[in-house]
C-alpha cells in the first residue's frame, strides 16, 4: 500500500465531506438499525393519526414506568411522567438530578400527517353510489390520493357525549374506501390541466357504498344503507358525524423497500420517523443524563401549529412553569437554559428531480440525521435560525457520541420551502435547532426513508438527552 501524499493528508484534514453511513459504521451497528426499524414499522402501522399515536405512546410510556401528570402532580428526581393533552398531543418527561434552572433537554416531533378529513356532513349519494366528502388536511398533491385503498380512523362524539372510536380498513378483512379517478381514455381535458388542478379538493370523495336500502318507499336508499350499517355497527346516526373527527389515510402497511431492505416505504414517516426516535430515546435504558429531559409529540404541525394541541399553544410554557415551580426553579431561567431538537423530516435529494435541489447543501438518504440551521422560504422568512453557537454545541455532542449526521437546507432557494415547530419553541427563549430524517416523496400516501437514518435520529436525540 502506497503512503498518502502530503496533499492527500492535507485534504483529509481540511475538507468536509458528507459520507454514506454504511461506509462509516460497523456491521453490528447496521444490524441494530435493522432491528430498530422493525419496532418503527410496527409503530407506523398502529399510529396513523395523532389520536392513535398518543394512545400507543401512552401505553408504551406506562410500560416504561411513566405515570400521568397533571399540573398539580408532585414531582421527584428520577420520576417519569406523561401529560396527555386532549388525546392529541403528548409530553413525556423524566426529572433529572441537575438543578432544574440549568434547563430541560427537549425533543419535539409531530404526530399529525397529511390526510383527508371527513366534512361535518359527509354522506351523500350520486349516480347510485354512496360517498363521504372530505376536506384535505395539510399539504398534499391531490392527484396522489386517488385510486388507492384508504382506511378511516377517528372518534365520534354522541349526543350523550360518549365516544365511539372507529377504525375501518386496517385489518385485511376490512373493507376499504377509494377515490375515483378518470381512466386515461377520458382524461384528455384533465391531462391538459396543471398537476395542481388535475384533481380538485371537492373531487376527493370517498366511495363508500353502492347497495340500496331495500325499501321502495324511501329516497336516497344508498345513503340510508350506509347510515344503517354505521348505526348497526357503531350506534351512530348522521347528526353524530357532525361532532366527529374521522380521517381517511392510506390503507397500506409499512414495508421494507428495495432488494437490500435498506429503506422503508410507508404512510406518515413525516413525522413519525422523528416521533418514534423521540419516544425510544426517552425510554432507552441508557438515557441517564443529569438534566430533566422531555419528549414532545405535537399535533397540528401540518396545518400551521395553531390550536390548543399545536405548538403555538401555551401548553409547553405552562408545563415548564408547573415543573419549574414544583422543583423550586424560576421558569424564566429554566426556559433560558433549555435546549431543544425540533425533530422533523427534511427533503431527501432525489435524482429524478435534481433541478429543485442545490446538491452541495442537500440531504441524502443514508447520510444520517439532517441538521438544518434554518428553514423558511423567500429569504429565510419564518425561521428561528439556530445560532452558530448552538449548532457548534450540537455538532460536538453528536461527534462525541457516534451520531452520523449531515447538514442541509430544504431544496433550492425560492423553489418553495417549509417550516417546522422550531420557531414556536425558540420564541419561548429556548435554544432550538431542526433535526430530522431525510424523506423521499414527502407528504405522498407512501413516503420512503432509510433505516440507518431513523436509527441515527434515535442516537441523536439520546445524545442531547445525555449531554
Ligand atoms: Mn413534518
Ligand atoms: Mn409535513
Amino acid at each position: 500500500m502506497s503512503e498518502k501524499t502530503k496533499g492527500q493528508l492535507l485534504a483529509e484534514k481540511l475538507t468536509y465531506k458528507s459520507e454514506n453511513t454504511f461506509d462509516k459504521i460497523e456491521k453490528s451497528e447496521e444490524d441494530k438499525a435493522h432491528s430498530y426499524s422493525e419496532g418503527y414499522k410496527s409503530f407506523l402501522d398502529k399510529a396513523k393519526t395523532e389520536r392513535k399515536a398518543v394512545t400507543l405512546a401512552v401505553s408504551m410510556a406506562k410500560d416504561n414506568g411513566f405515570v400521568e401528570y397533571t399540573h398539580k402532580t408532585k414531582l421527584e428526581v428520577g420520576g417519569k411522567y406523561y401529560y396527555n393533552n386532549r388525546g392529541k398531543s403528548l409530553f413525556l418527561f423524566k426529572v433529572g438530578s441537575e438543578d432544574i434552572e440549568n434547563g430541560i433537554r427537549i425533543a419535539a416531533a409531530h404526530i399529525d400527517s397529511p390526510r383527508l378529513d371527513l366534512k361535518p356532513r359527509p354522506v351523500y349519494e350520486d349516480a347510485e353510489m354512496g360517498f363521504l366528502k372530505t376536506h384535505y388536511y395539510g399539504g398534499i398533491k391531490k392527484y396522489q390520493w386517488t385510486a388507492t385503498p384508504l382506511a378511516l380512523h377517528g372518534s365520534v362524539i354522541l349526543r350523550d357525549n360518549s365516544v365511539v372510536d372507529i377504525t375501518i380498513g386496517e385489518d385485511e378483512n376490512d373493507p376499504v374506501f377509494y377515490i375515483n379517478d378518470l381512466p386515461p381514455h377520458l382524461a384528455q381535458t384533465q391531462n391538459q390541466k396543471t398537476l395542481a388542478l388535475g384533481v380538485e379538493g371537492e373531487s376527493l370523495n370517498l366511495l363508500a357504498g353502492s347497495k340500496p336500502y331495500p325499501d321502495k318507499e324511501v329516497a336516497d336508499k344508498i345513503k340510508l344503507n350506509i347510515l344503517s350499517i354505521l348505526n348497526e355497527k357503531y350506534g351512530i346516526c348522521e347528526a353524530d358525524l357532525i361532532s366527529a373527527e374521522l380521517s381517511a389515510v392510506p390503507a397500506l402497511k409499512a414495508r421494507d423497500c428495495g432488494l437490500d431492505r435498506s429503506m422503508i416505504a410507508a404512510y406518515g414517516h413525516d413525522d413519525r420517523v422523528c416521533a418514534y426516535p423521540a419516544l425510544t430515546a426517552i425510554f432507552d435504558d441508557s438515557c441517564t443524563g443529569k438534566h430533566t429531559v422531555m419528549t414532545i409529540l405535537a399535533d397540528k404541525e401540518e396545518t400551521g401549529s395553531d390550536g390548543n394541541t399545536g405548538m403555538k399553544s401555551a401548553i409547553l410554557r405552562d408545563l415548564i412553569e408547573s415543573i419549574a415551580k414544583e422543583l423550586g426553579g424560576d421558569p424564566v431561567v429554566v426556559r433560558a437554559n433549555s435546549k431543544c431538537l425540533s425533530a422533523d423530516v427534511n427533503v431527501a435529494f432525489d435524482p429524478n428531480y435534481p433541478e429543485v435541489f442545490e446538491k452541495r447543501n442537500s440531504a441524502f438518504i443514508n447520510h444520517g440525521v439532517v441538521i438544518s440551521k434554518y428553514t423558511g422560504a423567500r429569504g429565510k422568512s419564518g425561521t428561528s435560525d439556530a445560532s452558530a453557537e448552538f449548532l457548534g454545541y450540537i455538532r460536538s455532542i453528536f461527534e462525541d457520541r457516534g451520531v452520523c449526521w449531515q447538514i442541509a437546507e430544504l431544496g433550492k432557494i425560492d423553489q418553495g420551502g417549509g417550516g417546522t415547530v422550531a420557531a414556536y419553541i425558540a420564541n419561548l427563549n429556548i435554544d432550538v435547532i431542526d433535526l430530522g430524517v431525510p424523506v423521499l416523496s414527502m407528504h405522498a400516501p407512501a413516503e420512503v426513508i432509510a433505516k440507518l437514518d431513523v436509527y441515527m435520529a434515535h442516537k441523536a436525540i439520546l445524545a442531547l438527552f445525555n449531554a
